[in-house]
Order: C-alpha cells, then structure tokens, then sequence
C-alpha cells in the first residue's frame, strides 16, 4: 500500500488533492533542454503502447480478409461490433471492476471521496449514474464507434488507402503513430470548446456533464452528436492506411478513461504506482469552464487561458476569469 498523504492532502469530505501543481507537458516544461528520449518514454508507456496492442491484437485477430470486406454483410460486421465491444468492455469494465466495484485501492489517491455508486441522482436514467453511463458508453458510443470501423476497413477493401503503407514507409508510418494522440489532444481541445458554448452545451455536452464525479464508466458516456464529434477525425487516415485510422479511433476511446478514471495514481504493486494525468479533467468535471483538454503534450489550455494547475493560485485565476466573464455577460444583457 503506498501512502497518498505523501503526495496531497485529504480534506474532511475525504477528497483528496495533488500537494504539487499539475505538470507542464514534458515538451515545454523546460526551456533550456528538452529531454526527447524521457519523453518518448513517458509517451510510450504505458497508456499509448497499449492502445497501440490493442490495435495490432484487433488488427491480426479480429479483421476479415479484404474479400468478405468488399461487401458490407452483417456476416463480419456482427463478429467485428461483438470483438471490438468485448474489448472495449474489458477495458472500460476492468478499471470500474478493479477500482470502483472492489475498491482495491480504497480512497487512496482518489480525488473525489465519495463512489458514485453511493450517491443515486433523479437526472440519470435508474437514479444510477453507473447504470446511465454504462448503457450510454458502451450502447450508443461504442456502436457509433465500430460503425466508423466498418465504414474504414469497407472502404480499405474498396481500394481506399494501403496496409502496405506500414511496411513501405515504416519511418513516417512511426511518426504518425506519434502524431496521433498529439492531434487527437489538440482537436479535442477545440471540439470540446465549441461543445461548451451555451446552446450546444445545453442540448449536447451537458449530458456527459451530469456525470460531476466520473468513473471509467463516463468515459464515453455522451449525447451521440458529441461521440461522432470526437471521433471523426478519424477519417483523415482513410485514403492512407486502414491501420491509422483504427488506431485513431482506438486512441480516442482508450484514452478517455484516463480522464475519467478519478484516480491520480494507479497502484501496481507496494512501490510502484502508474500516473494517470486525470486530474485536468477532474477539474473540468467540477468547475466546467477550465482544462478542455488535458494538456499533456502541449499546453492548449494555458496558451487560451483556461488552465488550472490544481493549486489555489489556479482556482483564484479560474474564479478571476468566471468575474469577467459573467460582468461581460451583464454588460451585454442590461
Ligand atoms: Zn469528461
Ligand atoms: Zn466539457
């Protein structure tokens, strides 16, 4: 067991809160030196090789031959929608099941203290927000998702885009694998900006919002507009490799946990704990106006303004900002 008190504090309600600032992206943390090597590392391991895995796993196992594809037939995509969605069970599952069903870590490194199974709410459908999310992520967004899937590998079968792509130009085809995520954190920002403009929010976003204390369950627990919003970029890869775009799509899904999962470290063993960058996103959940992305690898949110490290100064910022912000309002209404 590692003792979180080491790295935050607990209040009386029993949330628990990182003691250092949340960190720059390694990129740009210091200016004299940037350490590639150490940030490829961080990159790579652990969340982005597994997403990678995954992919090739699905890739060699799951994917029909380019004939059977040639045809859009529920004969493979009936198997293709059950694999992907038994994996993305697993994943979204494992970590629900791990820290929120058997609590094998407790509280320990929780930022919000209470399980939101322990708090039922008339806005999510049973009074259960694990139930709401459950059936909103994995029975309208996942199908969504495999449904880009589909339309990715039919078109690959049609002529669209190369798998040998992977082999002829395994230099840049690394690269991109790089790009990717990168991309994907600097489009969400954006994406995730205009969803919390005042109407869209209110008919689209807020339903992922009703979600204050999220779980892995939240994950992609979203109005069906906002899922296909996230993903489509997805479709940039098509006219060059199937490959990218499944790993495109499996690096949106995969890394949406890591936002939601309501813990800053993941015990391994007694010693060793896997960080896990929530804390952006946990920010988001409760005060909703900062952290649109989670600034990982580069810093869209303090380039806009609209970051908040985590420390008092942060939440002294983000409260300045709210005055402006709601005196302009004001001004434009009287
Ligand atoms: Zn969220
Ligand atoms: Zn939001």
């Amino acid at each position: 067991m590692i003792d979180d008190l080491q790295y935050g504090t607990r209040n009386k309600r029993g949330d628990w809160k990182p003691s250092s600032p949340i960190a720059l992206p390694p990129l740009v943390r210091s200016k004299r030196t940037i350490n590639l090597a150490g940030w490829l590392l961080s990159f790579v391991w652990p969340w982005n090789l597994i997403t990678l895995g995954l992919t090739v796993l699905l890739w060699s196992l799951a994917t029909p031959s380019i004939k059977t594809m040639q045809t859009l037939s529920l004969g493979w995509i009936v198997p293709l929608f059950f694999t992907n969605w038994l994996a993305l069970f697993a994943w979204f599952g494992g970590w629900e099941f791990v820290l929120y069903r058997k609590r094998v870590q407790q509280r320990r490194f929780k930022y919000n203290g209470t399980f939101p199974s322990d708090k039922p709410a008339a806005y999510f459908w049973f009074n259960d927000q694990n139930i709401d999310n459950f059936i909103r992520s994995m029975f309208i967004s996942v199908p969504i998702m495999v449904a880009m899937e589909v339309c990715a590998l039919w078109l690959f079968a049609n002529g669209w885009g190369s798998i040998e792509f992977v082999t002829e130009h395994p230099i840049l085809f690394a690269l991109l694998l790089v790009f990717i995520p990168v991309l994907h954190e600097a489009y969400f920002f954006f994406v995730h900006w205009f969803m919390h403009w005042e109407p869209f929010y209110q008919w689209c976003h807020s339903i992922h919002h009703n979600s204050i204390n999220p779980s892995p369950w939240t994950s992609m627990s979203n109005h069906p507009i906002e899922t296909v919003l996230q993903f489509l970029p997805f479709v940039i890869w098509i006219p060059l490799c199937p490959f990218l775009a499944l790993y495109h799509l499996n690096t949106v899904a995969l890394s949406s946990v890591l936002g939601h999962i309501g813990f800053e470290k993941i015990e391994i063993n007694e010693k060793t704990a896997w960080s896990t960058h929530a804390y952006p996103h946990y920010l988001h959940h409760k005060h909703f106006d900062v952290n649109y992305c989670d600034d990982g690898y580069l810093p869209w949110d303090r380039w806009f303004g609209t970051w908040h490290d985590g420390t008092a100064e942060g939440e002294q910022l983000m409260q300045e900002r709210f005055k402006t912000k709601a005196a302009r309002k004001n001004s434009r209404t009287a």
